[in-house]
């Protein structure tokens, strides 16, 4: 479990987070592929490639390449590495009455009320000049750089009946006092060995600096920062990183970002990253086009993303029969409005995995007048439609600024995709599959 917390501590962004991913898969032997690079395989190679620093997918490939003609498929995990947070808008320098403020924008759905009055970290990446064109470098100052401080009750004492949070009045985060002349690229190019005139444009975001605990007796709960997504994503690294070459099935692991904001940027699950990299890892291993929408029937695809486990203080917002509990095992979702890709079949698929992994499992829906969210998975399968099943683990508090989970789900969850990346899944007719 303390493994989970180091890997979030440095995961202060989807880049940061990408970039613990590919040093993780490095250590374990996996080789960097580049996506404007031809590329030669070897038997039981392991490979990652990543797409515009905050995206990354790893795969491994079957022992024995040349003879494996059709029987070939491909095991795909799939994750967001983003989360609910602000970003810093180009002229983020804004003054107010001397102070010095950064003027920011919401990135996704975050409970804007949790962000007040925590000290802020400032993260993600500049873009630097070089003597030939322009390159990235990830920053994280690691530092409480700034805060959004409440207004004080005695002059609001409405903010304890209720008030609405405005996101360009309230929440400007307050960043120097009125003495103060710093300015945030002359920090960041001073603390990577950079020339401020040389920084073009960033991609900045805050963070909270407390990067989380294990609480609660028995130490049964996770409380951390973006919980969602960063512990499913966490499980896949693990499954991915101990998974060994198997004999017919590629195992990929694939990491997307902007999940929070719809997926639809170049390295979100609506892009090509996913569909372009199995289409290219069977052509490069000789296959035919057609002969990859074969191995594509063959194929099943997991999509890993938290779900609303049950609050005792907000009971009546749960389905009666369908909520799910912190602790109490993988949550398998679906929705007979399609928002979750799971359906009888997937889901019976997935349940077997589990039991022969010995992984918990529970199943939910939300009530049937709750809306609730959708996931990656419905997105991705717009791109690669093969069959596939929407789970997560439970937590409350989704995009606070502080989130909590069950400290003992994510090894049930590690379990059942060490499982899944053992098991190659055949379709034997349109409305029957085999688990070997
Ligand atoms: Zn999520």
């Amino acid at each position: 479990m303390n493994n989970f917390l180091k890997f979030l501590k440095p995961s202060v962004d989807a880049f940061h987070a990408q970039d613990e991913i590919k040093k993780e898969l490095i250590k374990s032997g996996y080789i960097e592929l580049e996506e404007n690079k031809k590329w030669k395989f070897q038997n039981g190679g392991k490979y990652f490639v990543v797409r515009d620093d905050a995206a990354i997918i790893a795969f491994t490939l079957p022992n024995n390449l040349e003879s494996l003609d059709l029987e070939m498929s491909y095991n795909v995990v799939a994750a967001h590495l983003d989360s609910p947070t602000f970003k810093l808008k180009p002229n983020f320098d804004f003054e107010k009455s001397g102070y010095g403020m950064l003027n920011t924008e919401v990135y996704g759905g975050p409970i804007l009320n949790s962000w007040f009055d925590r000290p802020l970290n400032i993260n993600g990446r500049v873009i630097v000049k070089t003597p030939t064109g322009v390159k990235s470098v990830l920053v994280n100052l690691n530092k409480p750089m700034c805060i959004i401080p409440n207004c004080s009750i005695h002059y609001r004492p409405e903010l304890n009946t209720g008030v609405k949070v405005n996101a360009q009045l309230d929440l400007v985060p307050l960043f120097k006092d009125r003495d103060s002349n710093v300015d945030l690229y002359s920090i960041i190019a001073k603390k990577y060995e950079l020339k401020k005139e040389n920084i073009i444009s960033s991609d900045l975001y805050l963070s909270i600096l407390d990067r989380g605990c294990i609480g609660g007796a028995d130490d049964s709960f996770i409380i951390a920062p973006q919980i969602d997504n960063l512990e499913c994503s966490y499980a896949i690294l693990e499954a991915i990183k101990n998974s060994k070459p198997q004999d017919e099935t590629v195992n990929v692991g694939a990491f997307f970002n902007s999940e929070e904001i719809g997926s639809d940027t170049i390295n979100g699950a609506a892009s090509d990253f996913l569909s372009s990299i199995l289409e290219r890892i069977s052509l490069s291993l000789g296959y035919k086009i057609v002969e990859h929408k074969v191995l594509l029937a063959n194929s099943f695809m997991i999509s890993a993303d938290n779900a609303q486990g049950f609050h005792p203080n907000y009971s009546n917002l749960y389905d009666p029969t369908n909520a799910v509990y912190l602790n109490g095992g993988i949550v398998i979702k679906s929705a007979a409005r399609g928002s979750y890709t799971t359906n009888a079949m997937s889901m019976a698929i997935f349940m077997e995995i589990c039991k022969r992994s010995k992984a918990k499992f529970q199943l939910n829906t939300n009530r049937s007048d709750v809306r609730g969210g959708s996931t990656l998975g419905a997105i991705s399968l717009s791109q690669v439609s093969i069959p596939s099943v929407d789970i997560g683990l439970a937590q409350v508090a989704m995009h606070s600024s502080m989130e909590t989970s069950g400290a003992y789900d994510l090894d049930e969850l590690i379990k059942a995709l060490k499982g899944f990346y053992k098991t190659n899944i055949k379709m034997v007719s349109s409305n029957e599959f085999k688990l070997i």
